[in-house]
């Protein structure tokens, strides 16, 4: 059995006594002060980890200024903060051992949208492209790229004056903010826009904060002038953090925005922006040219940026051999098609904007002819992408190459320390060839892609941080590197700001150095904003990046075997994005309703490691733990269980803040197919589950919802009685007192009797050409008596198509008891399904299931029975034998018919989506898919009493407007049985499976050649 373990925890009690007076002044937001919250607010996506004394979420500004009232009290001198947006940072620029301030759960609205003046005013915490699809309707957006737009901030892009691809065009975040509303630490609420001379001068007469550091910024503008021209970069990625550069514009207005952006929170914290926005291209294409060679594809990278393209994006070989191996590629493929000599191992993609149609076919022209007419040694064949669809789907590959290096096996991973460094693009290519000499002299593997027209490379050496060698390691190659970067120009921090590797601060700002402790000093006198970031105090020196705790020492307990066995949880690396805040998007249903990250995988992968790492710490190993517990019997532990659940010890015990995490989780297994470093939460919480729930006793409904796969068919001779429990008063009551509630009703008739059963001994009569003819559906029991009614569908599409249907014997999939981590019991009846599916596999006839989640477990939760059968989605059958289908019938009138698939399928199957649309266009069918989040139902999921709630607003989110908004020329499908049953529920509406279109399709067309055929 587990061990309990402690919660106790050493706050400060300045630190504590902080939240508790907050509370006593009105504080509005949330408080996380939990093991939980400090252990999910302890990594960002850097190397680093370091567990915070507690959260903040503030409601609005007010709650910000409240904070900075209790900063600017004496009790409160020592405590200090890091603002936080998304936590994409990837240098540790939001980690803290004080308190974060997290401005992405409530503060995310946007407050005004300006078409007139082409701007937009909005709070810190709203995501880019959150704001982004807010602006879409007016054909305007915020200009400034950056990998992680779909969860990172606003606050977070100022703070680290973020940008990306088409930054040659675009410039920086900074580039595009007209206004900062900024909180200082003595509770000032101030509006910073650049200022006229007089506007200046009475803000430095002022003598308070504002005045302070206006006269700071004002004699440090003037009097460093020579030095500011020295030493600030002539880069297109010009050097961040106090930007002294930019402060005096050439407009002769002075921006104290210069300095705010970029200051990654040591200066103030951000309520506010106001941004500028630019009108969306009218028109774009992409040109992705292959080379047998990066460095081929680097050299000819100034020929391109000449061209005046809008960007110029640069792919080596291991990040497009990453590529190719995920789920999103076949989108893409033949855009990137193989050459005749071979596959390419560099690519460069090059994107052309234009305001007409004609102006975009004539860039595209001169890109083509000079590609045609220039012969470089190395360059190989290209393509072009036209449509918006096609393009975001070559751009969303490319942002997710950072993530992508992360899939890989093995403790040796990609880790950014190094990755974002910028030099003049003219020093790129020999730039780079001594960076991977570096390397390779290092004997390391490595990524590279990056923006070639701004000189910025983007590198993740992989290395083990639990190794003692590794991390002298990183301490030797980040050296060099800055010594590389300096050497021909350029800065170490050319995108992702500076965090930890601030120690080389005063290396790059050298004799203005002191200029910055002194605007530091201006703006947070004690230090109280972020320290250890950007600039330290006079006397005192910054923290150096090996100084601060690193992920990999804390890993090192847990050794390889752990970290291997647990489904990537040990190398989430904090990318975050799973943090999507796109309510149609996939990945994370229960972050999505609750924006508690506790509730996203990341939050739920870093508190199963913390577990993990305390077992280890008590010398307990889980899996050893696991295998005891098969061995005994489940009633032998009940009496230890009762006393352990009841024993107010107990109370305090880690695992159970882990359950809590766990519990909200739907095991959509979105995380399983989209998270790039395929952390898959369902994988690691039955585990979770069956450990803990040796040590503690179960809900009561866990054991009723095991216990209805095996039932079903006695529930379906007793159907009479089953549906009057579930549709009268009192047996809802009962249903809800056992923790159940919304059961659906079962439907008549079963249908069991009217097709054949594929036993051992029918199938071994067929001849190999009958084999050839037949099909064997495997429904689950849930399919087979909840939804019989797309079962005969599929029977008589077959009967249609020609083949002669079976019916699988009866087959439990025991998904649900994988699910409730009863794993001893799901590898017993997974054993024996399995050997059943592999001996009907065995004779050649396709298998193929129905329920979308459920055929997919025969791929997952079945991975380690090693199962031969291969149990086909409907869709996958269909294409597979498409030669069957009729022709088109003659085009016919609308409707449209408009697929909502099951989002286990669309994230764990990247096929399935597009088959269906192949299977419609054969049959001369209007299709088209609606991209919608998860509809909250997610099998057992939103019949829980104690999910219920969670499940409706989750459907409220996407499907209930997708739905809403259909035509009525529209005909909504939906794969998954629980998304049919959510929408009967909660819209009232009965809608069909594309598998009942079809043979409607398929028997209005045998009628019709029928009815031809007797004229
Ligand atoms: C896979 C990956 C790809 C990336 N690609 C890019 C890229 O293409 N371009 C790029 O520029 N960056 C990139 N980054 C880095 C990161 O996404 C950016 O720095 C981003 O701007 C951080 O935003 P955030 O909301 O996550 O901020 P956080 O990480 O939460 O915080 C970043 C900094 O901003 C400060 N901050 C946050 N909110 C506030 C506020 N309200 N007031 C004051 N300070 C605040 C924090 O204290 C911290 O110092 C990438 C990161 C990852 C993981
Ligand atoms: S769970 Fe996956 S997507 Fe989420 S932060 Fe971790 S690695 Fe990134
Ligand atoms: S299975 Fe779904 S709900 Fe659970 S963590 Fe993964 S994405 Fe989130």
């Amino acid at each position: 059995m587990i061990p309990r373990l402690d919660t106790s925890r050493s706050v400060s009690a300045a630190n504590s006594n902080f939240f508790k007076h907050l509370a006593s002044v009105g504080f509005e937001g949330d408080t996380g002060t939990g093991v939980s919250e400090r252990t999910v607010y302890s990594t960002d996506n850097s190397i680093y980890q370091v567990a915070p004394a507690g959260v903040l979420f503030p409601k609005n500004i007010d709650d910000l200024k409240r904070i900075a009232k209790a900063l600017a009290k004496p009790e409160f001198s020592t405590v200090t903060i890091a603002p936080r947006g998304g936590g994409t940072g990837t240098n540790g620029q939001s980690l803290t051992d004080g308190i974060v301030v997290d401005c992405s759960r409530h503060m995310n609205r946007i407050i005004e949208i300006d078409p007139e003046r082409r701007t937009a005013r909005v709070e810190a915490g709203v995501v880019k492209d959150q704001l982004n699809k807010a602006l879409e309707p007016y054909g305007l957006f915020f200009a400034p790229e950056l990998s992680t737009s779909n969860r990172a901030t606003i606050g977070g892009m100022i703070a680290t004056d973020a940008c990306g691809q088409g930054s040659c065009l675009y410039g920086k975040t900074s580039n595009h903010v007209r206004a900062l509303r900024a909180v200082l630490t003595d509770g000032t609420d101030f509006l910073s826009r650049p200022v006229r001379e007089e506007e200046l001068r009475a803000l430095q007469a002022r003598r308070d904060r504002i005045g302070d550091i206006h006269r700071t910024l004002a004699r440090i503008s003037t009097d460093d002038r020579e030095q500011i021209e020295a030493v600030f970069p002539k880069l297109n990625r010009f050097m961040t953090g106090y930007d002294l550069a930019h402060l005096q514009r050439e407009d002769g207005l002075f921006d104290l925005n210069a300095v705010l952006c970029g200051s990654e929170g040591t200066l103030a914290m951000i309520a506010e922006a106001e941004l500028a926005l630019l009108p969306i291209p009218a028109c774009a294409a992409l040109i992705t040219i292959r080379y047998d060679n990066f460095n081929a594809a680097l050299e000819d990278a100034r020929t391109l940026v000449a061209l005046n393209a809008a960007s110029v994006e640069t792919i080596d070989e291991t990040v497009l051999q990453l590529a190719k191996g995920d789920n999103a590629w076949p989108r893409i493929a033949a855009f990137f098609p193989d050459d005749a000599d071979g596959p390419a191992n560099g690519i460069n993609i090059v994107e052309v904007l234009a305001d007409t149609a004609g102006d975009l076919a004539e860039k595209l022209a001169v890109v083509s002819a000079a590609l045609q007419g220039t012969l470089f040694a190395g360059r190989k064949g290209f393509s072009t992408v036209h449509g918006k669809a096609d393009i975001d789907a070559v751009w969303t590959m490319r942002k997710r190459a950072v993530g992508l290096l992360g899939n890989v096996d093995g403790p040796i991973r990609p880790v950014p320390f190094v990755e974002d460094t910028a030099v003049p693009p003219e020093h790129l290519a020999a730039y780079i060839r001594e960076f991977r000499a570096l390397l390779d002299g290092e004997g390391l593997t490595y990524g590279m892609f990056g923006h070639v027209d701004a000189g910025v490379l983007h590198v993740r050496p992989a290395l083990d941080l639990t190794r003692a060698d590794h991390a002298a390691l990183m301490r030797r190659i980040s050296d060099a590197v800055v010594a590389l970067t300096q050497k021909y120009g350029g800065v170490l921090w050319g995108e992702h700001g500076k965090g930890v590797r601030s120690e080389h601060v005063p290396s790059f700002f050298g004799p203005l150095y002191p200029r910055l402790q002194e605007i530091k000093q201006a703006f947070d006198p004690l230090n109280q904003l972020n320290p250890g970031k950007i600039v330290a105090p006079a006397g005192s020196a910054l923290p150096k990046i090996d100084e601060i705790p690193l992920r990999g020492s804390l890993d090192r307990i847990l050794g390889n075997d752990i970290r291997a066995a647990f489904d990537n949880t040990a190398y989430c690396n904090g990318n975050g994005a799973c943090f999507d805040f796109d309510a149609d998007g996939l990945m994370c249903p229960s972050y999505k309703a609750t924006r508690d990250r506790r509730f996203s995988p990341k939050g739920r992968a870093s508190l199963m490691r913390e577990w993990l790492r305390r077992l280890a710490e008590k010398g307990v190993d889980p899996r050893r733990e696991a295998e005891r517990l098969r061995r005994t019997s489940t009633v032998s532990g009940l009496a230890r269980r009762v006393w352990n659940s009841l024993n107010p010890a107990n109370h305090d015990d880690f695992s159970h803040e882990v359950r809590a995490a766990m519990d909200t989780c739907l095991a959509c297994k979105a995380c399983a197919g989209q998270c790039p470093v395929k952390v898959s939460v369902p994988a690691f919480r039955s585990k979770f589950l069956e450990l803990y729930y040796a040590r503690y006793l179960r809900p009561l409904k866990d054991p009723v919802v095991a216990a209805i796969e095996p039932l079903l068919p006695l529930m379906a001779r007793t159907r009479p009685l089953y549906n009057l429990v579930v549709g009268s008063t009192i047996g809802r009551t009962a249903m809800r007192f056992t923790g159940l509630t919304a059961l659906p009703a079962l439907p008549a008739p079963s249908l069991r009797r009217s097709v054949a059963i594929a036993t051992p001994e029918v199938l071994a009569r067929l001849s190999a050409q009958e084999r050839d003819e037949t099909v064997i559906f495997v429904p689950d029991a849930f399919t087979e008596h909840f939804d019989p009614q797309v079962l005969s569908a599929a029977i008589d599409i077959a009967v249609l198509l020609g083949f002669r249907p079976f019916l699988a014997p009866s087959l439990n999939n025991g998904k649900a008891l994988h699910v409730l981590g009863y794993l001893r019991a799901f590898e017993k009846v997974a054993d024996r399904t399995a050997r059943q599916l592999d001996r009907m596999a065995d004779t050649g006839i396709a298998l193929v299931g129905i329920d979308p989640p459920m055929t997919l477990a025969y791929r997952s939760e079945y991975a380690a029975l090693r199962l031969r059968a291969r149990v086909l989605l409907p869709q996958e059958w269909l294409t597979h034998v498409i030669d069957r289908l009729p022709a088109p019938a003659p085009v016919r009138a609308p409707p449209l018919y408009r697929l909502m698939a099951h989002c286990t399928e669309r994230s764990n199957a990247p096929a399935a989506v597009s088959q269906w649309g192949t299977v419609f266009a054969k049959l001369g069918i209007a299709f088209s898919a609606v991209d919608v989040g998860c509809c909250g139902m997610a099998g057992m999921f939103g019949h829980e009493v104690q999910n219920r709630v969670l499940s409706e607003n989750l459907y409220a989110m996407s499907w209930q407007p997708a739905l809403a908004s259909a035509g009525t020329e529209e005909v909504i499908m939906a794969t998954g049985y629980s998304c049919r049953s959510q929408v009967k529920l909660m819209s009232q509406r009965h809608i069909p499976h594309p598998l009942q279109v079809i043979r409607t399709h398929l028997q209005a067309q045998a009628a019709a050649i029928g009815e031809t055929r007797h004229v």
